[in-house]
Parts: structure tokens; C-alpha cells; sequence
């Protein structure tokens, strides 16, 4: 027997829970096996496996209601075989043309007897480098099929674009705002916020590296490798866009607590003096500690200590006013590229 059994990729993200894409068949199973298994054009010449069990996608199978109105592009006429692992998946050749400028890598359309092989209980498998996880991912890009229960490892979502350039496919039409895979990407955003950038930069995918961009903490680590793959342009990007938070943040810690007119009753001159150096004190260390991505909460609780330490009455108002202005003034900074 020369079955495949496949466990599914290792997410990163240990407690999720992912749906295995493959399931394994034996003969006899009511799904009907590929006969008779004709190779892809090129390949060898046509050979009947002798498998008794294989793996099949548990999308992408024979019969499966992969669109919203049944037999809307008929039955399935090609088998995709992901040849490292030995996966079968049953696609749609029209499916696979759409949208492709390369006729799926030449491998479509199927040859002049393909009407013949389409017939009930034939396909044709087309062998394809790319392992099961990669192929059912790029697969329900094309399909618009919502993929997030596979939970796709970001290693394998860096090997799906790359494919789909390989086989033809305009990025911009399948990895656009609100897509399957955009979505998948950007869930990976916050755990691995610098990986998905140069991932969506190396392929200019403007919407994933703003969204990305928000969550990059360090500028500082980042790798002569990492610079090239990015490119100089979203490196520049993403170096402006740290240098401006950090001037926005420190010049909104100078501007001190406004004062009140003197009363002549209290002791308050009307610009405390206390309150004035505690302030030019926590800023400067907060100015020091400075970064592009320094939470409110934390600012916050560095500049909020200094109201205990404030007699007066108007002082401590403006303080206390001081003390907003700064966080909604950061919470107005620019945060993306
Ligand atoms: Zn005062």
C-alpha cells in the first residue's frame, strides 16, 4: 500500500484548533478513485496506480459542493496530486484557468481528449510540487472557500503567494482587502507582526504591511536579509514611521501643565513648582524609555502618580487635564505606515 497519511501542518499558535485538510480512502469507499489515472501532460505515460487506499482532501473530493449552486461548473475534472505528500485533490479545470495568465503553470487546459476523460469516473491527475497544506490553501483562495479552520501556519501562508504567482494568479485580485487569505495573513499580525510585513511588502500588498506596520515594535533587529526581502521603499516606510512616533511622542511630553492666575489667599503661585518639575521629570524618563508602539496604559501610569503629590486644588485640575491631552494626543498619532 502506498497511502499517504497526513496529520495537517503544525500551527504556530499551539491552542487552536485546525482541521486536518486530508482524510485517507480505501477501496471500496464510495468515493470513486481516479480511473483510469492518467498523468498530467509531459509526465510518464499513462500507469494505473496500484494504491488500495489514498489521501483525499476533505474539501476538495469527489462530489464535494464546493460552489453556492449545485453543478455550477459541473462535475470535477481534474485531481491535483501533491507530490511530497500524496494528496489528492479534485478541482475544476475552468476554476483553475480563471483568472490565471498562465494556463496553471501550462499544466491547463487539459489536452484534446479531455472531454472524453471528463466523462463519469475519469480524471486526470496533474502532479504538483507543492505539499497538501500549501495546495488546500491556495485552492480555497481560488474557490473563495473560508479556510480559517485549517489554521494555516505562517510558514505555509509564505509559501502560498509564491505559488499562486507560480501559477498565474494576479495577487491583487486574490489577496485583496477582506479576502480569505488576507485574513489568514493578518491573523498572524500580531504574533509575528514583522514577518507579515516583509511578507506582504516583498509582494507589495499595501493592505496587509499598513496593517502589519501597526504592530512592529523594533526597527532595530531587523536583518540585512530581512531589509532586502522587505525592499527599500517599505524600509523606509517602516523606518519613517518610527522616527515620527518618537518625535510625536516626545514632543507631546514637553508641553508642562498649564497654570492658573495667583490667588491671593492660597499659597499656590499658580504654577507649582512641584508639580512643574515632577512633570519635566517623568517626561524626560518617559521621552527616554520612549517607543513607536509605547502602549497608553503605560504612559499613563507614569505621568497618573504625580496627582498625589499636588495641594492645590487648580494645579491638580490642570494636571489631571495635562495628563489626558498627552494620551489622546498619542492616540491620535499616525500608528501605520
Ligand atoms: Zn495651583
Amino acid at each position: 500500500m502506498a497511502s499517504t497519511t497526513k496529520t495537517g501542518e503544525t500551527a504556530p499558535l499551539q491552542s487552536r484548533k485546525f482541521t486536518p485538510p486530508v482524510r485517507k480512502l480505501t477501496a471500496g469507499h464510495s468515493f470513486p478513485f481516479p480511473n483510469p489515472l492518467v498523468k498530467s501532460p509531459g509526465s510518464s505515460p499513462q500507469l494505473l496506480r496500484k494504491e488500495t487506499s489514498i489521501s483525499v482532501s476533505t474539501t476538495f473530493y469527489p462530489g464535494a459542493q464546493l460552489f453556492p449552486f449545485p453543478n455550477k461548473m459541473g462535475p470535477c475534472d481534474v485531481v491535483l496530486n501533491s507530490i511530497p505528500d500524496s494528496v489528492y485533490f479534485y478541482a475544476h479545470s475552468d476554476c483553475l484557468l480563471r483568472g490565471s495568465a498562465n494556463s496553471f503553470n501550462s499544466l491547463l487546459p487539459l489536452s484534446a481528449r479531455r472531454d472524453q476523460l471528463a466523462s463519469p469516473g475519469h480524471h486526470t491527475i496533474i502532479d504538483v510540487p507543492e505539499t497538501a497544506d500549501i495546495l488546500n490553501i491556495v485552492l480555497h483562495a481560488l474557490y473563495q472557500i473560508p479556510a480559517e479552520r485549517y489554521a494555516p501556519s505562517l510558514d505555509t501562508l509564505s509559501n502560498v503567494l509564491p505559488t499562486l504567482v507560480r501559477y498565474g494568479y494576479n495577487l491583487d485580485d486574490i489577496v485583496s482587502p477582506g479576502s480569505e487569505i488576507s485574513r489568514l495573513i493578518l491573523y498572524h499580525a500580531h504574533a509575528n507582526p514583522l514577518r507579515v510585513y516583509i511578507l506582504a511588502a516583498s509582494y507589495s500588498i499595501e493592505h496587509i504591511a499598513v496593517a502589519a506596520s501597526r504592530h512592529v515594535a523594533s526597527i532595530a533587529a531587523i536583518t540585512e536579509v530581512e531589509a532586502i526581502a522587505m525592499g527599500s521603499l517599505y524600509l523606509h516606510r517602516l523606518i519613517c514611521l518610527h522616527l515620527n512616533r518618537m518625535e510625536a511622542l516626545k514632543r507631546i511630553l514637553l508641553v508642562p501643565p498649564q497654570g492658573h492666575p495667583p490667588p491671593a489667599s492660597r499659597p499656590c503661585d499658580g504654577t507649582d513648582q512641584k508639580v512643574r518639575r515632577a512633570w519635566a521629570l517623568a517626561t524626560a524618563y518617559l521621552a527616554w524609555e520612549a517607543r513607536p508602539i509605547m502602549p497608553s496604559i503605560e504612559i499613563a501610569q507614569s505621568l497618573a502618580p504625580l496627582l498625589d503629590h499636588v495641594q492645590c486644588i487648580e494645579c491638580k485640575a490642570n494636571l489631571q487635564h495635562q495628563i489626558s491631552s498627552v494620551l489622546n494626543s498619542w492616540a491620535h498619532v499616525k500608528d501605520t505606515i
